[in-house]
């Protein structure tokens, strides 16, 4: 979608902005271009939609060498936000947000209902906020207006410069997430710049992190956490990247336990005297699709007699007797206990990391849905982890790491 190749940019003054640079943004893709200020990023961005010239190499947009398509054109080709929003201070929020459609020769009426949807879009309310000047809107309502100012002529290119950099961290975390939301519904080509490897990792499908003109490395946040490919990058990204890592690694089904579980509809005693006979002292709950419904402990099912006789329905006799021998009542969903701790399996490891400790959890259930997949160990969490991080390269041993690592209850 976006190709840069072998582009160099010398200003006049003979300072080289950007040196040999070569990268491929696929369609649909959220590039976040990362490193310290004066690195070449704007001026990577400004080259994209023609502000300035490359003096070497091409940039391809949509297969076409940039270099050949009128800039006007390119440009409705592109949607631009940038920190201080640009906009214009003595037109309303509303026609703001209408500049591009009215500028492409739409009708008044149809620009205005275009920017109406789409300030509905970036969470703003077109009847409060459209009449409004930019003044009279914060700077995070401000920031939204450029968005979708950006997005009026529903260009399949976006380029944000330091989008969200003039905000407080609050308001910064709720517009990130919001972009993120509209992105996974528009899927448009995005290139982001950034000076925030923080926010770098959040946004990027992939991150470019630049170092003087150039590109050091290029690849998915995991894989620039997990495997630095320079010093430069590994000391850009920080000594936390570990911990940053738990932020973009998914929970990988083949990574989850498989504790004993107990059906809802089965009576107590049996699946007591079951847990019982394999020596387990909880289980998960499923109900009979195989849907989480919670936990339930051993003892507890059994009447807290603490007893450890055989149950009368053990071992898979397929014993009916709902009060067995051990004082085990009813049905295995009257013990049930709810289940706090789980995670969607689409979430990462930070978000089972973070729950685990929120309830104190020795482990967490994980659903597809409302299916059980199995659950989460801090054991299974540090595989995981030590497979994205680079073989042996955080110089713990193998042997030493596993004494860390807290069994399976
Ligand atoms: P970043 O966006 O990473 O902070 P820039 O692309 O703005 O970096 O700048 C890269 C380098 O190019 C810097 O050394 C900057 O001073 C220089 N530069 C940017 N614009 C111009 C210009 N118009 N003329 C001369 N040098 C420039």
């Amino acid at each position: 979608m976006i190709r840069f190749e072998s582009v160099t940019k010398r200003y006049p003054d003979g300072t080289t902005a950007v040196d040999g640079l070569s990268f491929e943004v696929a369609e649909g893709e959220l590039v976040t271009l990362v490193g310290p200020s004066g690195c070449g990023k704007t001026t990577t961005m400004k080259m994209v939609n023609r502000l300035t010239d490359p003096t070497g190499g091409r940039i391809l947009v949509e297969d076409r060498d940039i270099a050949t398509v009128d800039p006007v054109h390119l440009r409705r080709r592109i949607g631009y936000v940038i920190q201080q929003t640009g906009l214009f201070p003595h037109r309303t929020v509303l026609d703001n947000t209408a500049t591009v459609p009215l500028l492409t020769g739409w009708p008044r009426k149809k620009a205005r209902a275009r920017a109406a949807e789409l300030l509905e879009l970036v969470g703003l309310d077109p009847a409060v906020h459209g009449p409004r000047y930019p003044d009279q809107l914060s700077g995070g309502e401000r920031q939204r207006v450029g968005v979708a100012r950006a997005l009026a002529a529903d260009p399949p290119v976006l380029l944000m410069d330091e989008p969200f950099g003039a905000v407080d961290p609050v308001v910064r975390d709720r517009l990130q997430k919001e972009f993120l939301r509209l992105q996974a519904s528009l899927h448009k080509t995005v290139l982001l710049v950034t000076h925030d490897i923080e926010e770098a990792i959040r946004l990027g499908d992939r991150i470019a992190v630049y170092g003087q003109g150039r590109v050091e490395q290029y690849d998915t946040p995991a894989s620039v956490l997990g495997a630095p490919a320079s010093p430069y990058v590994a000391e850009f990204v920080g000594s936390d990247r570990a911990l940053k890592q738990l932020a973009v690694t998914g929970i990988d089904p083949g990574d989850l336990e498989h504790p004993p579980f107990a059906r809802l509809g089965e009576p107590a005693a049996r699946a007591a005297g079951r847990l019982r006979a394999d020596g387990a002292r909880w289980a998960v709950v499923l109900d009979e699709e195989g849907g989480l419904h919670g936990w339930v402990g051993t003892e507890e099912m059994s009447g807290g007699s603490g007893g450890s006789g055989g149950s009368g329905g053990s071992g898979g006799s397929g014993g009916s007797g709902a009060f067995g021998a051990s004082g085990a009542r009813g049905n295995v969903s009257e013990h049930a206990r709810r289940m706090e701790a789980w995670v969607p399996v689409s979430g990462s490891l930070k978000d089972a990391f973070s729950e685990m400790l929120k309830y104190d959890a020795g482990w967490i259930a994980v659903v597809d849905g409302t299916r059980f997949l199995g659950v989460l160990t801090p054991a299974g969490l540090h595989e995981a982890l030590r497979r994205t991080i680079g073989s042996g390269e955080q110089g713990v041993p193998r042997a030493e790491a596993e004494v860390d690592s807290v069994p399976a209850d």
